[in-house]
């Protein structure tokens, strides 16, 4: 079979993702099926921030072949193991976790009905995870020697993502993805309105069977030569701009490595920690249309205090939504150029990891690409809604009044209309299950997308729970207090006190003398610098 000529355009974390993964998956054992360029603007930057990421990352890596230490070393990681939400719920100083790891009892699990049906005094996550135990003290999900801690802990990681990016591409070229340094300038159409080729400033034409368009924000060839729709999703999370700063931990070490996003609700909107070998990145997630640059970053220098005197500040505009079809014709857009929702449960390079994946099992052999079209773009509006769901429900929880921006997010109409019908039947029914098996609930709505994937597909997107299911959902939902006055009427006002599941305290009690500190296994391990300080705390 001759190959078929793929060509990538952009090299941010979306474009490298997507060339390394593709090319690892089907250039393998011997096969050589298709032949992948990528070409990359030598002066427009990447989006790069310190970022986090969710555990399916794991896999990525997995197939492209990268040893977690290099990998760890090479994009100054760390591990992450949860998030941990602050001042979201009435800004009295509140925190609750969103672990990657729980307890589960079985044939049916009723952690979830035990803890509705107890005093609450203790938060639900720490009832059924020690995951939120272990972050406060700090510990590493990994232990310096053999691992005899029971199941494995489940995590992710942060990292720089620049250094992904250079990482994947220094894998991929020397496993023969082509590699330009050029800026695309003009894009050729077929007959039919496919792409054909695409010129470069520097001269070179790229012709290809396929394009793939990581091109951020701009969206080259998806948006300005394709002309494919935005749905703007603004209506429902509000944010719209990031003002972020660095703290190298040479000019400020809190003695610990957090092994935990976290992110903490100021003002208008909310603040990300995210901690690295070298440094703390943070941002200030806002919404424009209720504060201004100036205060924004007022509000984040004044959030970090001194250390962030005299350090830069960088602000970056987004916009959440997706492109009204990720695939057409020969084109499909990933990473920016087809989708974005604000980072408050890192889902961002999650999604360009996804539709990596999927156009590998959707990989059009033949020039007839519509059916694959179909099935890719309605797995990827499934997904995209399903995060736009959960992270809807962050916001629209919250009983803070202290600004505009928190009354706002709470209206009715800044809820959207699927994530309405759970809550209502989460009402009248907690959360179980069986409801994430089949998420057509009372009151979802029947209406399809703008344009919804392809010619023929009427139906509204289905949330398949398969990224976030009822163990999230419970995470936040009684994180942030859901069904308190319902519980007072179901149950009694008085009830017994909350217990923690026994298996949790006791890995807890064993943790300390298992589990090194973060940053001291970071240090031992992949090298870290000692910056003094270290332990827990
Ligand atoms: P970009 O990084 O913008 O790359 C675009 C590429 O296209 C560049 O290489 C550029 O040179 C190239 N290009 C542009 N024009 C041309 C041209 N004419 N010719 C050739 N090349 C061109 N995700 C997470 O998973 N976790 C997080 O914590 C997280 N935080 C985020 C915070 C913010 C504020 C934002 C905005 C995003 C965040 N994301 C996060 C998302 C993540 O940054 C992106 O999904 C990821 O970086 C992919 O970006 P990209 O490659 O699509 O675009």
């Amino acid at each position: 079979m001759t190959p078929r000529r793929l060509v990538i355009v952009g090299g941010g974390s979306a474009g490298w993702m997507a060339a390394a993964y593709i090319n690892a998956a089907l250039n393998r054992n011997g096969r050589h099926v298709v032949d992948i360029s990528l070409v990359e603007s030598p002066d427009v930057p990447r989006i790069g921030v310190g970022e986090a990421t969710i555990p399916s990352i794991n896999h990525i890596l997995a197939v492209i072949g990268i040893d977690e230490l290099d990998f760890l070393k090479r994009v100054e990681g760390s591990f992450k193991q949860a998030i941990r939400y602050d001042n979201w719920l009435d800004n009295r100083g509140e925190t609750y976790y969103h672990p990657f790891n729980r307890y589960h009892e079985s044939p049916i699990d009723r952690t979830g009905e035990r803890w509705l049906k107890s005093s609450r005094s203790l938060p639900f996550a720490e009832t059924v995870s020690a995951q939120p135990g272990l972050c406060e003290q700090n510990l590493a999900p990994r232990m310096l020697g053999q691992w005899n801690f029971g199941p494995p802990l489940t995590y992710a990681y942060h990292m720089n993502a620049l250094h992904f990016a250079d990482y994947l591409c220094e894998i991929a070229t020397a496993r023969g993805v082509q590699h330009h340094l050029d800026n695309v300038v003009d894009v050729e159409q077929n007959d039919d309105g496919s792409i054909a080729a695409v010129n470069t400033q520097g001269g070179l034409r790229l012709e290809g069977d396929l394009f793939i368009d990581c091109t951020g924000f701009a969206a080259h060839l998806m948006e300005k030569k394709l002309g494919v729709e935005w749905v703007d999703c603004s209506q429902w999370l509000l944010c719209d701009r990031a003002v972020t700063l660095a703290v190298p931990h040479d000019m400020h070490y809190p003695g610990h490595i957090r092994p935990y996003t976290t992110a903490s609700a100021l003002s208008n909107g909310w603040v990300w920690q995210i901690p690295l070998q070298n440094r703390r990145s943070l941002g200030y997630v806002h919404s424009s249309a209720f504060i201004s640059k100036e205060d924004a970053e007022r509000e984040i220098r004044a959030f970090e205090g001194p250390h962030a005197d005299g350090l830069d500040t960088r602000f970056i505009n987004f916009k959440v939504g997706h492109r009204a079809k990720a695939w057409v014709k020969n084109c499909i857009a990933i990473g920016l150029a087809g989708n974005f929702i604000e980072p408050l449960e890192s889902t961002g390079l999650y999604l360009a990891d996804l539709a990596s994946v999927m156009l590998t099992e959707h990989f059009p052999y033949g020039d007839d690409m519509d059916a694959l079209a179909f099935r890719f773009n309605r797995i990827m509006a499934n997904r995209f809604y399903e995060i736009l769901d959960f992270i809807n429900m962050h916001y629209c929880l919250t009983r803070r009044t202290d600004t505009e921006f928190w009354r706002e997010v709470q209206k009715p109409e800044r809820i959207n209309d699927r994530l309405q019908a759970k809550l209502d039947f989460w009402r009248i029914k907690p959360p179980s299950a069986s409801d994430f098996e089949d998420q057509y609930l009372p009151g979802q709505p029947d209406t399809p997308l703008p344009d919804g994937g392809t010619q023929g597909d009427h139906r509204p997107p289905v949330d398949t729970a398969d990224l976030f299911g009822i163990d999230s959902y419970e995470a936040i939902l009684y994180g942030m207090d859901f069904l308190r006055e319902e519980c007072d009427q179901w149950y009694g006002e008085r009830r017994p006190p909350t217990q923690v599941a026994r298996i949790v305290a006791e890995r807890l009690a064993l943790a300390p003398s298992r589990l090194p500190p973060h940053d001291v296994w970071l240090q031992k391990v992949v090298g870290m610098r000692q910056y003094g300080g270290s332990g827990k705390g």
